[in-house]
């Protein structure tokens, strides 16, 4: 193939560079217009700015096969942050409207518009810059003058190309987007010719980056609002990866996060108490016993929550406050906490465990950190 030529690959190429642009900018919502593979996408998913990712194309196959290489794993569940990421895949055409793509603040357009006659390339321009309207685009078409230096090609680099332009021909089709839809565009590209004849060829890949205008709502082609509830692009795949924003997710880490800091407590108190030294376990308490079997004695400990607190940075900034760390584990079913709320349960220990538990005085504990 042709492409070969390229190190990195063209398309890779053509990726980072709208990775490198997503470093600098920060966009919040991201949509990939003909994301085909969804190779872009699935890149762009592990950048903690991105909040939304959207991917559009009209070939449905494409997209349903691919789907999956853009679920969460394993460990954006064990592990989850605060970054928030909904990812959603559509079916449907650049030329047509859909009022979930309004307001990006980056819409991406990687080989496609020669993909499409002049008539919906027209459409293409309308939607995107005039309905759409996000902050920026990027959009790369192959460069034409520069396929004299790619072996063996004569024609269309692809048989589905419906025309492939010179430098000239994309900027004056980019400058007048601009200056229909308010926006202003850099040029540029990836894949270089060698030396010396990189002014005579330019990149294989040109690439325009549109910025929106602030002041273009004095402009005429405004969408009005009568279009804002045109649907129609068909949904295929929505996910929203686990986020630490999300109530449950953060009860889930906390819980097991405080069981496993309820056992360290409990171990290391026993190990104290064994060892005869009196550490900063001491509020600890036996709360029962039971029969000599194993080797640890056998004992319940209640670990209060000011203790694990004071111990257990993640837990201090999952639950941000003491009193809402007693909050989120009242009613988890998990997790025992003595009457008042103020320590954790053994997990062994139950009501009919013979008890010699005694509640901790009622201590300004949540000061007391
Ligand atoms: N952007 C991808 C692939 C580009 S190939 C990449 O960087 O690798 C062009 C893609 O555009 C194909 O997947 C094709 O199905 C899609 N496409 C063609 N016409 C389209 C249209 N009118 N609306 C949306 N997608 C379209």
């Amino acid at each position: 193939k042709m492409i070969s030529i390229f190190s990195p690959a063209l398309h890779k190429q053509r990726h980072q560079f709208v990775i490198d642009f997503v470093k600098k900018n920060k966009p919040r919502r991201v949509a990939d217009l003909g994301c085909s593979e969804c190779r872009l996408l699935k890149q762009l998913r592990f950048h903690r700015e991105v909040q939304l990712l959207v991917g559009l194309d009209t070939n449905a196959v494409f997209v349903h096969s691919f789907r999956h290489g853009l679920a969460p794993l394993s460990t954006d569940y064990l592990q989850p942050t605060y970054n928030q990421l909904r990812v959603e895949l559509y079916q449907g055409s650049v030329t047509q409207r859909d009022a979930r793509l309004r307001g990006f603040d980056l819409v991406t357009s990687i080989e496609l518009i020669e993909h499409l006659t002049l008539t919906d390339l027209e459409h293409f321009s309308a939607v995107v810059f005039g309905y759409m309207t996000p902050v920026s685009v990027i959009i790369s078409t192959p460069n034409s003058e520069f396929n004299v230096l790619l072996p063996g090609l004569s024609g269309f680099r692809h048989s589905d190309h419906k025309f492939e332009w010179n430098r000239a021909e994309f900027q004056s089709w980019a400058l007048k987007v601009c200056s229909d839809y308010g926006y202003e565009v850099e040029f540029t590209g990836v894949g270089e010719a060698p030396q010396g004849q990189q002014d005579s060829v330019g990149f294989c890949s040109q690439i325009g980056v549109f910025y929106r205008l602030k002041d273009r709502d004095r402009c005429s082609v405004l969408a009005g609002s009568d279009e804002e509830n045109v649907f129609s692009y068909t949904l295929l795949y929505s996910v929203n990866y686990p986020s630490l924003h999300d109530n449950n997710t953060l009860r889930r880490v906390l819980v097991s996060e405080v069981l496993y800091w309820a056992e360290q407590l409990k171990n290391r108190w026993i190990e104290e108490k064994s060892g005869g030294r009196n550490g900063d376990f001491t509020r600890c308490q036996t709360v029962g016993s039971v029969p000599m079997e194993g080797k640890k004695a056998g004992i319940y400990v209640s670990v209060p929550l000011a203790v694990m607190w004071s111990w257990c940075p993640k837990v201090r900034e999952l639950s941000e406050s003491l009193g809402n760390l007693r909050h989120l584990l009242m009613d988890e079913p998990q997790v025992k906490l003595s009457q008042d709320g103020s320590a954790v349960l053994d997990s062994e220990y139950s009501e009919d465990s013979q008890c010699s538990y005694s509640v901790e005085q009622e201590e300004d504990w949540e000061a007391n950190v």
